[in-house]
This record gives structure tokens, C-alpha cells and sequence, in this order.
């Protein structure tokens, strides 16, 4: 039976530093068949890790894109410099929940574009794609998506969507993470299995998966992920971000609904 739901696993904060336990998710993922990624990767993070310094990194990664994977800018320096906020759910979300890593959260157009731009000229250095971007800690501000889409940008990927300029479209994509939050590790993976598989039936979106590089300490939570993963990749087909805009982009043009 073809599988008509899809799905994808993301590994966040990829950067020098992190590497060993990104390298030891893609390994163990392996034997459950989840053998791509969306490898969203920092520019240079914190203004002391430039990628195009890591030379063992760029090469690990141009070897997973050949082997399937597709790399994404994750903001630039993954820190909030910035630090105003415009509204109280600003606030509260970047300050309260993300402790100050939502770094395009309430960004103005001139400078997101202005670090946008540095995060493009960092990645084509190491000869990476730039077409999309992921902010850190999922706060990004209206001017800053738009500036992602004048520097030539072809999608943002939000918390709960996928903002793709080339279809003119924004996909419903719902995200499970496990963070570090208590609550969330211990519920969160059973309501978003009801939902998104309850809902299967009726609907052809994407199940995001993110792994952050500390979730590694967190056993009981990653156990949680991957026995969804296992159930995940039974009924739905594992995708790239940029494979499931493809077969969206056919289904548009043949169709007009789906
Ligand atoms: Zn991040």
C-alpha cells in the first residue's frame, strides 16, 4: 500500500561542538530505517564557532547530502543580541521559554536581512544549499521571513508550518521535540501521536521530528521519540523538508486540492 502521510526528522544545533551526538543519532536511527535528515546547522554560533573554520564538519555534512540529507540555516549566531521584544508573547517566548536563543524573534527587516545575509555568505563559503531557513528556538519575526524571501530564499520552516515561497504556501507541520521540559518529555509525544495519527485518515500533512544535541541526556524522552519514529515510519514515508515541497509542488499542479 503506498504511504500517503509523510514525515521527517530534523537534527538541530549541528555545529563543531555538537557533533559527536549528532553522529550518534544518525547511527542509531539507522536500524529503523530513518536514514535522512534535515541537518540544521548554525552559521557561527555564539560569534565564536564559524562553520566554514570546521573543515571535518562540512565534510561530514556534504557526505549526508549525498547520501540523502539536506542541510538548513539555522539563524546565525543562535543567541539573541538583539533582545527587544515588541510584544508580551515576544516576550514570553523568547525570553521565558527559550531563554534568549530566539534570535530572529522580533528582529526588524534591515538587520534580519543583515544577518541573514552574513548566514547565506558563511554557508556558500563552505558550499552548502541556502534555501531554507529554520530560526533558532522557532521565533522569527514577519520582516524577517520577508527578508529571507528577498535575499532568494525559497522557505522558513515555523514551529507549526512550512512557509514556502515558491508554492505560495504554508503547509500545516505541526513539530514534536522533546526540549528539556519536564511536562512536555512526559506528555507531549502521546498527545501528538493521537493527533497526528488519529487525524492520518483525514489529512496529508507532515509530522516534524526534532533532535537537539542534549537530548542525548535525556533517555526516557528520546526512548519516547523513537518508539513514535519506529510507529512513524510504518505508515508514512520519511521525507526531507525539500522532497516534501517537491511532491506538494506535483500534487499543486496536477490538482487543486489536497
Ligand atoms: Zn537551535
Amino acid at each position: 500500500m503506498q504511504k500517503k502521510n509523510y514525515f521527517t526528522v530534523s537534527i538541530h544545533d549541528v555545529d563543531k561542538n555538537d557533533i559527536d551526538a549528532i553522529k550518534y543519532f544518525v547511527e542509531d536511527l539507522k536500524p529503523l530505517g530513518i536514514t535522512k535528515f534535515n541537518l540544521v546547522t548554525i552559521p557561527n554560533e555564539e560569534k565564536n564557532n564559524p562553520i566554514d573554520k570546521a573543515p571535518e564538519l562540512i565534510k561530514w555534512l556534504h557526505e549526508m547530502e549525498r547520501n540523502g540529507s539536506q542541510i538548513v540555516v539555522h539563524g546565525l549566531y543562535h543567541k539573541d543580541y538583539y533582545g527587544k521584544y515588541n510584544t508580551i508573547w515576544q516576550k514570553i517566548v523568547g525570553k521565558y521559554i527559550f531563554h534568549g536563543y530566539s534570535e530572529f524573534i522580533s528582529l526588524p527587516y534591515d538587520l534580519a536581512y543583515k544577518y541573514m545575509k552574513e548566514s547565506i555568505k558563511i554557508f556558500k563559503k563552505c558550499n552548502l544549499p541556502t534555501d531554507t531557513f529554520l530560526p533558532p528556538a522557532w521565533g522569527i519575526s514577519k520582516d524577517a521571513i520577508k527578508a529571507w524571501k528577498d535575499l532568494g530564499g525559497k522557505r522558513v520552516i515555523e514551529f507549526f508550518a512550512i512557509n514556502d515561497f515558491e508554492n505560495n504556501k504554508e503547509f500545516f507541520s505541526p513539530t514534536l521535540g522533546i526540549e528539556s521540559q519536564k511536562l512536555w518529555l512526559h506528555y507531549a509525544w502521546r498527545i501528538y501521536d493521537w493527533f497526528m495519527f488519529y487525524f492520518d485518515k483525514y489529512s496529508h500533512h507532515l509530522a516534524k521530528f526534532t533532535l537537539h544535541p542534549g537530548d542525548q541526556k535525556n533517555l526516557n524522552g528520546y526512548k519516547n521519540m523513537k518508539k513514535l519514529m519506529a510507529k512513524a515510519i510504518k505508515k508514512r514515508e520519511l521525507v526531507t523538508i525539500d522532497e516534501f515541497i517537491k511532491i506538494k509542488k506535483n500534487k499543486i499542479s496536477k490538482c487543486c486540492r489536497f
